[in-house]
């Protein structure tokens, strides 16, 4: 059983970290909180309502809840949430599901044209409510699943930003979960008894490949506990030199005058070892060995 205050002092904590490290909030913001009725979205809410009641600085917050229409979805639910916790909130109503289905074909994945749509609605009323930013709630675990995805299946190193403006320049997403364990607000929410809406109700297909990697950080994880720790932490110290991303390499030059490669410190070229990088070299000089090659 999870110490309920220990909990939410692990996620003020994180919060407050990520938020401080990309300037999430600053004086006078006006959030929009995105407000799903699932258990990521229900700790973010509580947890920003919480850091109003201390912060130093003032900011507004504003719950709002979209009905997509998808069949039976009971955003009554929602509703009675933001009233019992007293937050300002609005209740949006679009029917995107009827647009998803018509659009997507039979057997095809719905998420990419239903989030798009979703995200056009709330950045509308965002923007008509006067709303300077959008938190989400995505938390570390998405951060680093979004990784691996598009590391793996796209060709691409990145994940989810931190923070973000919109295209057309009116709106800016924050995320403030960013360093949050998933495990933990999970956690939290059970113990807060936030009263989840069932995410399947759109009946679109689980999307495998997270699924997959999902699955597989769990299965490294239980072998070291540190993989998702590690996998967080390599977002926030990237080394340009050991990539091969010439563009990368251009700025870094343009800003050192330095050739990014040429100039980088030397790194151990195993065969394929299974140590992490840095181990190696450890447990060389440990043995006082020669790192001659
Ligand atoms: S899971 Fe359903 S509601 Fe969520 S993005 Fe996909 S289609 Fe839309």
């Amino acid at each position: 059983m999870h110490d309920l205050s220990k909990l939410e002092k692990r996620l003020l904590r994180a919060a407050a970290e990520a938020i401080r490290d990309f300037d999430l909030i600053e004086n006078g913001d006006k959030i929009m909180v995105a407000v799903s009725g699932g258990k990521d979205s229900y700790t973010l809410l509580h947890l920003l309502m919480r850091m109003r009641e201390r912060a130093p600085i003032d900011f507004e917050l504003v719950a709002v809840n979209l009905d997509q229409g998808q069949p039976g979805y009971p955003a009554e639910i929602v509703e009675r949430h933001f009233q019992s916790v007293g937050v300002p909130y609005r209740m949006l109503h679009r029917d995107t599901y009827s647009v998803v289905r018509r659009l997507v074909p039979e057997g095809k994945t719905t998420c990419p044209v239903c989030s798009r749509l979703r995200r056009g609605v709330l950045y509308n009323a965002a923007a008509e409510m006067g709303c300077t930013k959008i938190a989400l709630g995505h938390h570390r675990d998405d951060l680093i699943e979004t990784l691996l995805l598009s590391a793996l299946y796209s060709g691409a190193l990145k994940s989810m930003p931190p923070k973000l403006r919109s295209d057309d320049g009116r709106n800016v997403v924050i995320r403030p979960l960013a360093y949050a364990a998933e495990e933990d607000i999970a956690a939290f929410s059970a113990a807060m008894q936030f009263p989840i809406v069932p995410c399947d109700l759109c009946g679109s297909q689980p999307n495998l490949r997270r699924k997959r990697v999902k699955g597989l950080i769990a299965e490294l994880s239980a072998e070291h506990a540190a993989v998702k720790g590690n996998l967080l932490h390599a977002l926030k110290r990237v080394v340009p030199s050991h990539l091969l991303d010439r563009d990368l390499a251009g700025k870094v030059a343009a800003a050192t005058g330095k050739d990014p490669w040429l100039d980088a410190e030397e790194d151990e070229d195993g065969c394929g070892v299974d140590e992490a990088p840095g181990e190696a070299s450890g447990l060389v000089k440990l043995a006082g060995a020669s790192e001659d090659r």
